[in-house]
């Protein structure tokens, strides 16, 4: 075998639970030890330790990656009622993701791994569509209420400094109604902007951006005015020199568009368009295990991870001691794009042509009919196909591998 690859700063590598955290140890031993002397900084964010910590695991795995600049993640377990009783928690702590998110005040960008035998459910997309969701506020920092019965609601906005109110009517109801307030941050709004023409550029890939602002003429219009900004200041020279393009348009004519488009884009969306369309996408391409997923700080940190959850099903299974058939794409391709990101910083080429060359392997084992249960579902019928098991999966593609 040839020389390991030598790293010289570390990737920040945060384990997680479950079936996840099986293939997570599989994928490092199989197909990353043997060809990476891997240097990384591990946290353990099993949800026993974050537990034995106060949940300061989660908290100093985001420094790790503030500091370092690379982060890989596990799925990790959100606890809800039923895993505070199974295992027997001090409490039901938050989601590592949110707090990751909140911590790194990062933009989430979400692409599709095409295989060449897993159509997507539209035809006529035949690149990725890469989706970048705005990560802060709008409905998911709202207040709302119920109007029990007549009455008049009011928008007021007091400024700290002393100077005079400012009062909208929203509505003057005759009887019993809900009412809601939103808001975001020209900082926020900002920051994802940079993020989006940061990752288009990046990729070389055209920026779509799409609002409703005939609708809403202040709120929407404002982020539709960020972008422009953004894009004119810093951006357009650039864009022109790789060739590509940012195109701005109401969202329903975007979401037109994309359906009839044939993919190869980033588009960015506002935080609820980020969530529900990257979940019709997600579908639309197959399996969340064919779905990697980066969050990208502003000034430029990345964590690297797998969209899917941490597949309980499949690890009840797996504890009995029987087969699973579990898809380790996301996670292979989290540890890819980590490594790649560390050897574009560093400088070491090997680095990102082995990352590469195992993506490859990945893509043509399943291309070869090698695949897991999920996606055998969905491939389109060969004698050639073969479900196998999540140890299987990944010695197949360490098979295309060097020896
Ligand atoms: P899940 O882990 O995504 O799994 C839901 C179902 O999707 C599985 O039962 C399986 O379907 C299929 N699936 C997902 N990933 C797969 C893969 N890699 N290979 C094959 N099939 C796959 O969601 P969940 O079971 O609802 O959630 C489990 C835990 O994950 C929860 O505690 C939740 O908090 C956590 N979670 C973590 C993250 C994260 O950290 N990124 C994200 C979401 C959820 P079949 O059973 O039909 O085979
Ligand atoms: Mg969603």
């Amino acid at each position: 075998m040839a020389e390991r690859i030598e790293m010289s700063a570390p990737v920040v590598e945060i384990d997680g639970d479950e079936m996840t955290r099986v293939m997570w140890a599989m994928v490092k031993e199989k197909l990353l030890l043997p060809y990476v002397e891997l240097n990384t900084e591990y946290y353990d964010l099993g949800l026993k330790h974050r537990d034995e910590t106060d949940d300061m695991a989660t908290v100093e795995a985001a420094h790790a990656i503030r500091k370092h600049g690379v982060g890989v993640k596990c799925a990790t377990i959100t606890p809800d009622a039923r895993r505070v009783e199974e295992y027997k928690l001090k409490k039901q702590w938050p989601s590592p993701n949110g707090t990751i998110r909140a911590m790194l005040d990062g933009t989430v960008f979400r692409a599709p791994i095409m295989v060449g035998n897993i159509a997507p459910a539209v035809r006529n997309w035949t690149r990725p569509i890469v989706i970048g969701r705005h990560a802060y506020g709008d409905v998911y920092k709202n207040k709302e209420m119920t109007a029990p019965g007549p009455g008049r609601a009011e928008l007021v906005f007091t400024p700290r400094d002393g100077g005079p109110e400012t009062r909208a009517l929203v509505h003057e109801f005759d009887g019993p109604g809900i009412l809601q307030g939103i808001h975001n941050t020209d900082e926020s709004i900002r920051g994802f902007a940079r993020a989006c023409f940061n990752y288009a550029f990046d990729q070389k890939m055209d920026l779509w951006f799409g609002t409703k602002d005939t609708i809403s003429k202040t709120y929407d219009a404002r982020f539709r005015q960020i972008f422009e900004e953004e894009y004119e200041s810093s951006w357009m020279e650039k864009f022109k020199g790789a060739g590509i393009t940012y195109f701005f348009s109401l969202i329903d004519d975007l979401v037109a568009r994309v359906v009839k488009g044939e993919g190869g884009f980033l588009w960015a969306c506002k935080n609820y368009d980020g969530d529900v369309m990257s979940d019709m996408l997600g579908s639309a391409f197959g399996s969340l295990a064919m779905i990697t997923s980066v969050l990208v700080s502003p000034d430029g940190k990345y964590e690297f991870e797998a969209s899917h959850g941490t597949v309980q099903k499949h690890y009840y299974k797996h504890l009995k001691g029987e087969k699973t058939s579990t898809n380790s794409m996301a996670l292979i391709f989290a540890w890819t794009g980590a490594l790649k990101k560390r050897g574009e910083l560093d400088g070491i080429p090997e680095l990102i042509s082995f990352c590469t060359r195992l993506e490859e392997s990945a893509v043509s084992t399943i291309e070869s009919g090698i695949m897991t249960g999920d996606l055998v579902r969905l491939a389109t019928p060969s004698p050639d196909n073969r479900q196998v098991s999540t140890e299987e999966f990944i010695g197949a593609v360490r098979a295309r591998l060097p020896a």
